[in-house]
């Protein structure tokens, strides 16, 4: 048997981080069993632009390298992909269950539903639908029809007995039927309902695991029956533990941004990710501007393995200490007796680690490459980028070190070796510059530094050295000093560094335009 997995999301608008490792999981269980993993639009219900709704889910999914075998963009076999083409298909099975008795149709009313529900609330039992005006033959569908009524198409549940499901991550899961409701798969106007269609479509793709979240287990029951009444073999089952807040089990979610931004643990991915969305454009509010979305990553400038790697660990262990898998480890050990069923938090802190160690691990040029579309897209250097542009954002990834931890950290690194006019942090002169004694300072390390020879890191630092031995003053003074006077801020590569890639005339210029700042 050839293994098929399927990811089956709506179209929405995101590609929610939870979304991210249901189909990564399906991902890695297709090409683990050399299988195909195949993307569906479950796009029944959608009411938006569906091309619209669709492209951060496509574009998110093959940054990820999570790639389809079949499916929107790459076609396949069973297409259409999309279940909204699949209509046909799921009519058809509605009149096949009507016709072999495990459907009916029903001319009841919503307010004679809503009585039903209400008596048995006062009775305090669970509703169960009396059936009272469902028509099992001709007739009776006949004289509903002609007392007005407008029917609906249910499943006939059963009522006794249990289900047993062997889900591969929660064992053996039984279900009661008494518990099920006749669920309604037609509506009047004939258009059918996402179960039915969902159940349909997968025996129609010949998928042969269901791997999804938690918060399908329960549809589980009323999906089996329908497979099995039209005689489908049923897939087998994998239900993934929630991704859940940090340090909770109530799942993550969109809407919280402003609560997770203010969370500790999230403090690093935010607070880089501000700085870049202001350089970049990005609003703070801007719908992409939420950790709980793959876009969010992306634009900010995190390597897609790192994300991953580390979602590969929300809910699945390796050995419970292997942290660091490439794809073809992953791919290589992965398997579904792995799958944690407790919630998996989402844990910020740990994905910071997993992208540093990442990071770490690229050359130079691979982050140069990462990081240049950064500083194009900011009008810092021109498209296509100089050879002489690219040769000081070289240098100054290189000086930066383990520094730039997202690949937007470039920005506030790089900007100021590549502007004519600098900005002067205000706050930053005022403590750094704005003080009696720095401007001859300065002066003194300008004038000493105007023939040193040659214009390097080291040398530099010697002439730093004897400018602060000479004035008898601390040599952090000096240093923040002159970084401020150079770069216009605090923050950015080693000092020497600094100025030996900014190189003699430039680093001079920009000390003498300091000077009437000094105190
Ligand atoms: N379209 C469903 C969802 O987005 C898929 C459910 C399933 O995997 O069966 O949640």
């Amino acid at each position: 048997m050839t293994v098929r997995t399927r990811f089956a999301p709506s179209p929405t608008g995101y590609l929610h981080i939870g979304g991210v490792r249901t189909a990564l999981f399906n991902w890695l269980f297709a090409r683990r069993h050399g299988g195909q993993f195949i993307l569906r639009i479950d796009d029944t219900d959608a009411e938006r632009n569906v091309d619209e709704a669709l492209e951060p889910i496509l574009s998110g999914l093959t940054w990820l390298g999570i790639d389809w075998d079949e499916g929107p963009g790459v076609g396949g076999p069973h297409a259409p992909y999309f279940q909204s083409q699949r209509a046909a298909g799921h009519r058809a099975a509605a009149e096949r269950l009507l016709a072999a008795g495990h459907a009916y149709r029903d001319f009841a009313k919503p307010a004679e539903l809503d009585e039903e529900r209400k008596a048995a609330q006062a009775a305090g039992k669970p509703f169960l639908y009396s059936r009272r005006f469902a028509a099992f033959d001709d007739s009776a569908a006949a004289r509903f029809a002609a007392e007005g009524r407008q029917s609906v198409v249910r499943l006939k549940m059963p009522r006794e007995g249990v289900l047993v499901i062997d889900d591969a991550v929660r064992g053996r899961v039984e279900f009661a039927w008494e518990r099920e409701q006749d669920h309604v798969i037609q509506r009047a106007d004939g258009t059918c309902l996402y179960h039915l269609a969902s159940v349909v479509d997968d025996h129609d793709l010949a998928i042969t695991h269901v791997i999804r979240a938690e918060e399908h287990l329960s549809n589980t029951p009323r999906q089996a029956f329908i497979a099995l009444s039209l005689g489908y073999d049923l897939p087998a089952y994998a239900h993934l533990p929630l991704v859940a807040e940090p340090g909770s089990r109530t799942k993550l979610s969109k809407r919280k941004l402003a609560q997770y931004l203010k969370n500790a643990d999230f403090k690093q991915i935010s607070e880089h990710g501000t700085k870049i969305a202001e350089r970049i454009g990005l609003a703070p509010e801007a719908d992409t501007f939420n950790p709980v979305i793959v876009d969010f990553y992306r634009e900010v400038g995190y390597l897609p393995w790192a994300i991953d790697n580390y979602l590969a660990l929300l809910g699945w262990s390796y050995d419970d200490k292997t942290e660091f898998f490439s794809r073809d480890e992953l791919v290589r050990n992965f398997t579904l007796e792995r799958i944690n069923s407790s919630p998996a938090s989402f844990d910020p802190k740990k994905l910071w680690a997993v992208q540093d160690h990442y990071m770490g691990s690229l050359s130079t040029d691979e982050k140069l490459a990462m990081m240049l579309p950064f500083l194009v897209k900011a009008k810092l250097v021109g498209d296509p980028p100089p050879a002489a542009a690219v040769e000081t954002v070289r240098q100054v990834i290189e000086a930066s070190g383990d520094r730039l931890k997202v690949a937007g950290d470039v920005l506030g690194y790089a900007d100021f070796f590549l502007v004519e006019e600098l900005p002067m942090d205000e706050a930053a002169v005022k403590q750094r510059l704005a003080k009696p004694g720095v401007r001859s300072l300065l002066d003194a390390f300008a004038a000493d530094a105007k023939t040193v020879e040659p214009f390097t890191p080291a040398a530099l630092e010697e002439s730093l050295k004897r400018v602060v031995e000479a004035a008898g003053v601390k040599t952090g003074d000096l240093v923040h000093a002159v970084r401020v006077a150079v770069t216009g801020k605090t923050v950015g590569p080693g000092l020497y560094d600094c100025l030996a890639i900014l190189g003699r005339e430039k680093a001079l210029a920009r000390l003498a335009r300091a000077l009437p700042l000094c105190g």
